[in-house]
């Protein structure tokens, strides 16, 4: 197993120090930093690595970010995306059915965002909201006095004073929160000193079988910390003397799981579902908790990497014009592992106008917005950063299409759209999928 030296790094979740290196990054900007021309000379980079833990099969990143230079570059562009919304709503209508007797209960949620999840369970009756976030800019938009917001982390030592204020709590809920808190230890601490006896712990967390599906290396960042499976999940959870009961896959953000999770002397310990019994198995047959497994989505990352940027030479030598379109975290991803430069895109293109004329974190492309695709003159192709919204995109840029542009999707699978019946990229794109295919 692949380690390094003396300053080797440790488990988030176990403390171990048997970790096996599954991607090197080299030093990257911060995903989420966009930035302006004044601030590039002092443009700070750091290391990436993703690490998988032999001992409890957790798979992280373990190189961290101050967290005042993290909060400092951090930009947070706050999404009003619909099917967020009901997604939420549905969420919230079936932990009530399932879980709560509102009229009595006490929920408690971290990470809470600006209330999604809270605002439908106050309109449910839910008699005791809690709602914490470390985000000031971000709880102040919730205003609603049947939620009670705590401006914090949520700690152990705050877990003992809502206890003592509120009492225990039948439903913690974390919702893409996480897979971003440093101290894991800490704030699984704080949830089993908070949760009820028989309460339940329901978390949503973009879901490792996805990234490994899917090649979604784009994911991996530093504001990203752990990327779970079941297997881990149990293993972190079993050492707070919890355990997973039931799990339901959530298709938000290209792909997240929901794990229902309780203190294992609850009465909800004693029926695990064959959901949770099925994914375990395929878990083990599939090798998430072996490293191999990993070194091999390596090396198929690698792989991708080589196609992605073969075919965009290619295009580029056939005198096409590229832009990058969903300047997001993701883009960012992939474009630094990759090596995506000046050469490849002449710029990004977003949907979000509060991101136009920042650029993207040391790659520098300019960032427009996407009413520029209206122009005489727009490029050839688009590279669809945002892959996982290609139906939105692609309703929303029927104009470009109609007009003759074309999409570059570079994952799950590398592909043009809409294809081409004689048109040489294809045939580039296809000699590419042939030249390194299994
Ligand atoms: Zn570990």
């Amino acid at each position: 197993m692949e380690t390094r030296g003396s300053n080797e790094p440790v488990c988030s979740f176990c403390g171990g120090k048997q970790l096996g290196l599954v991607m090197d990054f080299g030093d990257v900007g911060l995903a989420g930093a966009f930035l302006k021309p004044e601030q590039f000379a002092a443009e700070p980079s750091f290391p990436m690595r993703l690490h998988f833990c032999a001992a409890c099969y957790a798979v992280q990143v373990t190189d961290r970010i101050p967290s005042e230079i993290m909060f400092r570059n951090y930009f947070y562009f706050s999404s009003s995306i619909g099917t967020l919304r009901d997604h939420f709503r549905d969420y919230a209508a079936e932990v009530t059915k399932r879980f709560l007797d509102p009229a009595n209960a006490t929920v408690l949620e971290f990470g809470c965002n600006d209330g999604v999840l809270l605002r439908p369970l106050a309109e449910a009756g839910v008699r005791t909201l809690i709602g914490i976030d470390p985000a000031s800019n971000v709880v102040a938009t919730i205003d609603d006095p049947r939620i009670k917001v705590i401006n914090d982390f949520f700690t152990e030592e705050l877990a003992r004073e809502i206890v003592v204020r509120h009492g225990k709590v039948d439903l913690i809920l974390a919702s893409n929160v996480y897979a971003h808190i440093p101290d894991i230890q800490g704030t699984t601490r704080a949830v089993a000193e908070a949760l009820h006896g028989d309460g339940v712990f329901a978390f949503e967390v973009h879901y490792l079988g996805k990234v490994i599906d899917e090649l979604q290396y784009d994911m991996i960042y530093h504001e990203h910390l752990y990327y779970y499976s079941l297997l881990s999940v149990m293993n972190h959870l079993a050492r707070y003397d919890m355990m997973v009961f039931d799990i339901k896959p959530v298709p938000i953000h290209a792909g997240s799981m929901r794990f229902y999770a309780c203190k294992k002397s609850s009465k909800h310990g004693g029926s695990v579902s064959p959901a949770v019994k099925a994914l375990e198995a395929k878990e083990r047959a599939r090798g998430f908790d072996r490293y191999e497994t990993f070194v091999e989505f390596s090396s198929a990352v690698a792989a991708h990497r080589a196609r992605l940027i073969e075919l965009l030479g290619e295009l580029r030598a056939q005198g096409c014009r590229i832009a990058g379109y969903g300047a997001s975290g993701r883009a960012n991803s992939m474009i630094q592992y990759c090596g995506i430069n000046h050469d490849h895109l002449e710029c990004m293109i977003d949907d979000a106008p509060a991101k136009a004329g920042f650029y993207t974190p040391r790659s520098h492309f300019e960032i427009f917005p996407s009413s520029v695709l209206d122009c005489d003159n727009p490029p050839d192709y688009l590279l669809i950063f945002a892959w996982s919204f290609f139906d939105e995109i692609r309703k929303r840029n029927e104009k470009y299409l109609a007009k003759g542009g074309r999409m570059i999707l570079p994952l799950p699978e590398l592909s043009i759209f809409p294809r081409a019946v004689t048109a040489s990229p294809d045939a580039a794109l296809q000699q590419g999928q042939h030249g390194t295919s299994k």
